[in-house]
């Protein structure tokens, strides 16, 4: 294996579309597609996705904060961006670069109303979002008068969908609680259909919903860590191919005699000989302190190689003893092969966490463009 020469996060466009089509081919092929790329498309390169998505004619993008819309319409997206969780700080971006809000309380319906009046803009596109057992963000079944009232004899807004969110889709625990949320969004929007003067179209389901609840797809869903290439169950993970993969490079080898120690306040003390290899990836890369001390590893020439000691700003140290390794090698932490899923819960954590975590400072390569 060649190097990549320093530590790099590389974005598999190819994977994207392979995952892409793979969650498509467990709906109807009328339903809407909606893409979420917030949070730097789950730490990856979100306007690479973006525009990789909009070039596979994805219906929808979907960011959570305001400034993650501004960013993809200034770098030239057309396609429509619901904005998940907008604050009315944000009215004025938000209808500046053509965003859709979600809306999600009375106080937040009543003040987009009241700017949108100011503004003189009409049939706005808005999305309303409720609550149907998450206990997040969104409107209660009982506020669809009080939306009604609103809305009435108004036109400055129209809300193009209605949608809320499952607490457990991936837990087959939960089934019976997500089936209550299921009937419980069906009765709400029916109840609103009855009363508006079109028909807002209706999304429920993430990527664990498009897996085991299809029957619950309605008109649109919304898709981020699946398209990634994670799917909270080992059985869709074979059907995906992570997006993203963390590569690092060995810096330097030590030869550690017994009764040394390793790193920061001498967290690890070698018990033998030891062989260790210094990486440059640490805390500040996104590899939170809770891998170190034994708890992760990292892949060096297809064998484990724990890391030991505390995380380091800039660094990791791990243990390579047995591996037949030299400095400039090539070391992945995850990518194929190699879930996120797996470095993530030997840290008592997710996937979605890690993938997240990893910081801008870290060199982004696409490839398979
Ligand atoms: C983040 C988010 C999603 C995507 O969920 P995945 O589990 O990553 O597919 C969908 N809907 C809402 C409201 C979200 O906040």
């Amino acid at each position: 294996m060649g190097s990549i020469g320093e530590t790099t996060l590389e974005i598999d466009l190819a994977a994207l579309e392979n995952n892409f089509r793979y969650l498509k081919s467990k709906i109807d092929p009328e339903t809407k597609f909606l893409a979420v790329v917030k949070a730097f498309a789950y730490g990856s390169d979100m306007l690479a996705i973006a525009q990789k998505m909009e070039n596979l004619a994805v219906d929808y993008l979907a960011v959570a904060y305001t400034s993650e819309g501004v960013f993809l319409r200034e770098s030239g997206i057309k396609c429509p961006i619901l904005v998940l969780h907008p604050q009315p700080a944000n009215f004025e971006e938000l209808i500046q670069h053509n965003l859709e809000p979600s809306i999600y309380s009375p106080n937040l319906l009543k003040q987009f109303l009241q700017f949108m009046e100011e503004q003189g803009k009409l049939e706005y596109p808005i999305h309303l979002k409720f609550n149907t057992g998450l206990n997040r963000l969104g409107f209660w079944e009982n506020d669809v008068d009080f939306i009604m009232e609103q809305l009435k004899n108004r036109n400055e807004i129209k809300a193009v969908s209605v949608f809320s969110h499952l607490a457990a889709s991936e837990d087959p625990q939960e089934k019976e609680f997500s089936q209550r949320q299921i009937r419980s969004f069906q009765k709400i929007s029916e109840h609103l259909n009855g009363k508006l003067r079109y028909t807002p179209f209706r999304h429920m389901l993430n990527t664990s919903g498009i897996i085991n609840y299809p029957e619950a797809q309605f008109e649109m869903v919304r898709s981020g860590i699946g398209l990634y290439g994670y799917g909270n169950e080992e059985k869709v993970d074979q059907n995906l191919k992570p997006v993203a993969s963390l590569k690092t490079v060995i810096s330097q080898i030590h030869r550690i005699e017994p009764n040394e120690s390793v790193g920061y306040n001498r967290a690890f003390t070698s018990e033998g000989f030891r062989t260790t290899a210094t990486l440059p990836l640490g805390h500040a890369d996104g590899i939170g302190r809770h891998y170190g001390n034994g708890n992760a590893h990292v892949m060096v020439k297809g064998k484990e190689a724990p890391i030991i000691g505390n995380v380091c700003m800039d660094m990791i140290m791990v243990d390579i003893s047995g591996i037949d390794c030299k400095e400039g090698d090539e070391v992945l932490v995850f990518g194929p092969n190699r879930s996120a899923e797996a470095f993530a819960s030997s840290a008592q954590t997710i996937s979605y966490e890690i993938l997240t975590a990893i910081s801008p400072r870290v060199k982004r390569v696409i490839i398979n463009s």
